[in-house]
């Protein structure tokens, strides 16, 4: 394994982690044209959110009709343009699967590619009109192979259960410190898209945790702005939200990036640079993990 141990000295204070979420499962060309869908497109844009203050690039990737896919080869291509192109923005890998569109194995084939993070969404719920299952089996299971593959879990929690599911997985030696949370709000099914949600998801964490949150469309911003007031880090992009603002589609990811770091000058929180976050979290260092897959871990 070729984790860094975690040194947050190496983190400025203040300094605030804004993820990039470029595509997601669900946006299509037809409701925003700007929605990048093939890997190319993909890339581009995570290199784009990099260069526009982003140091964490939330991936999912597509057919070629558009449809959401847990495909290895497509992620592997992704993360190799987006290297290739220079940037040293940390991958963050989706085993969504489409929020109850694929199966529990299929869903975890990137892990495999040893991606520096990759989410982990820390319970089931009502997802819109169907159903995301994440049982606790399934969860065991991730976060072992996670383990294996020395991925630092994102643990995205879409409402309060699934921060007490966390805890338990805590206990029991699967998920380890430093902890990296997203609070996804404002999904039918789960907590809604109001700050005293997210104030009683936060004092929910154990010690020490750092999180993140991203709410779903119009609550984008201004939970954005409610997690940097808070110290809290934020997440945006086309995956949560096509709209600008109200009337007008955005017209790229990095255009929703530049925002929240046009946001963050102005609240005095420094944009944390990529390499602060492998610090901060752990994670592969750049160019060893990301090119050298764990060898010995069963696939
Ligand atoms: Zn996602």
């Amino acid at each position: 394994m070729t984790e860094q141990a975690p040194d947050a000295s190496l983190f400025p204070r203040d300094a605030l982690i804004i993820s990039a979420a470029t595509t997601g499962s669900w946006p299509t060309k037809a409701q925003n044209p700007n929605v990048p869908t093939t890997p190319e497109e993909i890339a581009q844009a995570a290199v784009a959110c990099g260069e526009a203050g982003a140091a964490i690039v939330h991936i999912h990737v597509r057919d070629d009709v558009e449809k959401v896919t847990c495909d290895p080869a497509r992620y592997a291509r992704v993360r190799e343009l987006v290297e290739a192109a220079g940037s040293d923005v940390v991958i963050n890998m989706s085993t969504g699967g489409g929020a109850g569109t694929s199966g529990d194995e299929e869903r975890m084939a990137p892990v495999a590619l040893s991606p520096e993070i990759a989410s982990f969404d820390c319970g089931s719920l009502n997802f819109g009109e169907r159903v995301f299952v994440n049982s606790p089996s399934f969860l065991r299971e991730l976060a072992v192979r996670m383990k294996q593959h020395g991925v630092k879990p994102e643990i995205e929690c879409f409402e309060p259960g699934h921060v007490w599911n966390a805890l338990r997985l805590i206990d029991e030696g699967l998920l380890e410190p430093p902890f990296w949370f997203q609070f996804v709000l404002g999904v039918r099914g789960g907590s809604p898209p109001e700050v005293k949600q997210l104030l009683h998801l936060v004092e929910m964490l154990p010690a020490g945790a750092h999180w993140s949150v991203c709410g779903i469309g119009r609550a984008q911003l201004p939970l954005g702005m409610a997690a940097m007031a808070m110290g809290g880090h934020v997440r945006t992009g086309l995956e949560d939200n096509i709209w600008y603002r109200k009337g007008e589609l955005a017209q790229s990811n990095a255009q929703l990036v530049a925002r929240v770091a046009r946001i963050a000058a102005e609240l005095g929180r420094p944009l944390a640079t990529p390499e602060q976050v492998r610090a901060l979290l752990g994670l592969r260092g750049a160019g060893a993990g990301r090119s050298a897959p764990a060898a010995t871990a069963p696939v």
